[in-house]
């Protein structure tokens, strides 16, 4: 019953095709072929059960074996096995054209598909010379068929000696593809495609050490787990189990922090164990992923476009059947499905938390700091997810107390509402930098919250986008007495010339580099002399542009900072003193008259700018030659962290003199 044909294939030579596109992918062959002979034994047990079949059913297993002389691999399994008419059917047509039509179908894109297709049966040509396939169905009477095939689109068909029901697949591995009749690479395929197939893999003997070398045993090498914890029912498992089988997952991973066991049967089927991991302060290369199984299969680790970005950050598993897997990327995204699963993830994840906040609030604060940037990420990106979390994100203040995001408006409200009714909430970023803001806020009764994370900016304005009447500020935005104004600001009775000199003599000693606004305050004669701060208008739109990487408008502007000058400071008074001895105001040169010509009024303004611009430059020579000053500004910009470089070094030489004037000379 020699037999030979030709397979339905409408392109003459599809091999090396495939072989040239789809060579990053070559090993899913391995997975390919597995999910088949795993196939066929589910489709035996499924007989059995139903009580059909009359051979005795020997336990059903996968083998794997290896020749690494002969560079054969076969795939051996006892399910129902193929007829002589089951392997023209299934293998010759429709195994053959389906791959036919499918390259047919993507031959322009081939390159950017989806790597994760199952090309099936067909997809063992991409690694071997010749492949054989002796089966005997689980039918009565039925009788042992060959198949060969060398790659070319001609096979033959024959008598196989093969006694014991099922098929056994032999690859004879391509010299190019040598790799893949090595132990190591076969084990590593098996262990990243096939840890958690439903029926046990053997691939070898296990072995043991002795006399000095590792030697086979008897016992079979299983490679899988047959049931994973994502398979089974939540109410069995423990937090251990659930540990431990993360561990499996992620060798080198930590603790995860909490755990979501996913199960859904409608409208579509997916199961799954979601971990949330420690995040520290960076968004870390995410070396661990979620990974993708499609009946216990594994299929990949890039979910992308499966579950919405900010739950890629999550570890764990998901097995969903109806997720498609034969389509390129963009098709993913638009396909029902995969947007009802991502919903469906998302809305989990936030009802688990929303648990864990109100049955597990200490564990929830003790593990925060790791999970938030998680949840702000979620927050920021998720508009759904947003709304959810507004309930039980958490917010930490300075003292290390956590809130509900309400309730901490609620304690705040009765001292930080400002004159407009809105509510003031005070955060800093930097316990260092900002530690006399954060210390003169507190002392005036003010909560500080810690927003240091740095998705913080972004988070800042989403906070306040969503709650009512509230606005954030940080604590070193305004002299404390003003971060949250009661009522209208009282302006500084100050001469309009006065202010002019004020600036200049504050512009004239301060660095270069950035932009001031100088400005008379009234904070007491106790009160420093002088304070930069930072409106937190310009700041955000500064570091959101920093953020964002864009050269936008705000971004290219140089840093602008208000110098609040205390004009109640003595040590203030005496500076303005000085200047009032030593520079003359600035000579009044009288306006033109009505009826001057073009030409007069032109002197006239010339006249009046050189006096302006001497009396400038009479009051810098001043400010320049004034050590007081010098330190006042000095001081105040040590306070903001500003003070470096040559200008700390003159600082510093400038106050040893001042403390050797009053420690010694006294
Ligand atoms: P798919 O598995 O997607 O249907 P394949 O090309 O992998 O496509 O296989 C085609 C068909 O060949 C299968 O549907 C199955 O009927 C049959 N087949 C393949 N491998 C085996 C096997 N090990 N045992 C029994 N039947 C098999």
């Amino acid at each position: 019953m020699e037999n030979k044909g030709k397979i339905g294939v409408t392109t003459e030579n599809i091999f090396p095709v495939i072989k040239k596109f789809l060579y990053s992918d070559h090993e899913i062959f391995l997975r390919e072929l597995v999910a088949n002979a795993v196939d066929a034994e589910q489709k035996m047990k499924a007989l059995a059960d139903a009580g059909d079949v009359k051979l005795p059913l020997d336990e059903l297993k996968v083998r794997i074996e290896l020749d690494e002389k002969k560079k054969t691999l076969k795939i051996i399994d006892n399910g129902i096995g193929m007829t002589e008419e089951e392997v023209d059917k299934y293998i010759n047509q429709i195994a053959f054209s389906s791959a036919g039509e499918f390259l047919e179908k993507y031959k322009d894109q081939l390159g950017s598909i989806i790597g994760h297709f199952g090309l099936g049966f067909y997809s063992a040509f991409m690694v071997s010379k010749k492949v054989t396939i002796d089966t005997l169905s689980w039918k009565d009477g039925a009788k042992a068929v060959k198949w060969t095939c060398d790659g070319s689109p001609e096979y033959e068909m024959g008598e196989s000696d093969k006694k014991d029901r099922g098929t056994c697949i032999t690859l004879f591995i391509d010299e190019e593809e040598s790799e893949f009749a090595a132990k190591g690479r076969i084990q590593g395929l098996l262990d990243k495609y096939c840890k958690f197939m439903p029926v046990p893999i053997v691939f070898g003997k296990k072995q043991e050490w002795k006399d000095g070398k590792y030697v086979d045993t008897d016992e079979d090498n299983v490679i899988n787990t047959v049931e994973p914890l994502w398979a089974r029912k939540p109410s069995e498992l423990t937090k251990e189990d659930y540990d431990k089988f993360y561990r499996a997952l992620y060798p080198m991973g930590e603790d995860p922090l909490f755990y979501i066991h996913l199960n859904v049967d409608y409208p579509f089927h997916l199961t799954g164990i979601l971990y949330f991991p420690k995040i520290k302060d960076k968004i870390e290369v995410r070396k661990d992923k979620i990974q993708l199984y499609c009946n216990q299969m594994f299929v990949t680790d890039s979910v992308d476009n499966i579950v919405p970005d900010f739950l890629t950050l999550l570890h764990g598993v998901i097995d969903s059947p109806d997720i498609p897997l034969n389509v390129s990327r963009s098709y993913l995204q638009s396909d029902a499905n995969v947007k009802k699963i991502s919903g469906y993830i998302t809305k989990k994840v936030a009802d688990r938390l929303e648990e864990i906040f109100k049955k597990e609030r200490a564990e929830l604060e003790s593990k925060w700091d790791n999970l938030k940037l998680f949840i702000e990420y979620g927050m920021l990106s998720d508009e759904k997810f947003c709304e959810r979390a507004m309930k039980f994100c958490l917010l930490k203040n300075t003292e290390g107390k956590f809130f509900s995001i309400d309730d901490y408006r609620k304690a705040v409200e009765p001292l930080q509402t400002d004159k407009d009714k809105k509510v003031v909430l005070l955060y800093a970023t930097d316990k260092e930098a900002q530690y006399s803001f954060i210390e003169a806020a507190r002392n005036k009764g003010y909560d500080v919250l810690w927003l240091d994370c740095q998705l913080d900016s972004y988070f800042v304005n989403m906070l306040e986008s969503k709650m009512k009447d509230t606005t954030l500020v940080r604590v070193d935005a305004d002299s404390v007495d003003n971060l949250i104004r009661k009522e209208e600001e009282a302006k500084v009775d100050m001469p309009e010339s006065e202010r002019t000199d004020l600036d200049i003599l504050f512009q004239a000693v301060l660095p270069t580099e950035n932009q001031y606004y100088v400005q008379p305050v009234r904070m007491g004669a106790d009160g420093d002399a002088v304070l930069i701060t930072q409106s937190e208008f310009m700041r955000r739109y500064r570091e959101m542009s920093a953020l964002g990487g864009g050269m936008n408008f705000y971004g290219e502007m140089p840093a602008s900072y208000n110098i609040n000058v205390n004009i109640d400071n003595p040590l203030v008074a005496k500076v303005l003193a000085a200047k009032a001895d030593a520079v003359k105001a600035a000579e009044l040169v009288p306006e033109a008259a009505k009826d001057a010509t073009e030409e007069e009024k032109k002197a006239v303004k010339e006249k009046q700018e050189a006096a302006l611009a001497s009396h400038k430059e009479e009051v810098q020579a001043f400010a320049r030659g004034n050590d007081l000053l010098a330190q006042l500004c000095d001081l105040a910009l040590l306070a903001s962290g500003m003070l470096k470089g040559k200008a700390l070094s003159d600082f510093i030489a400038r106050s040893r003199k001042v403390v050797e004037d009053a420690y010694l000379k006294a």
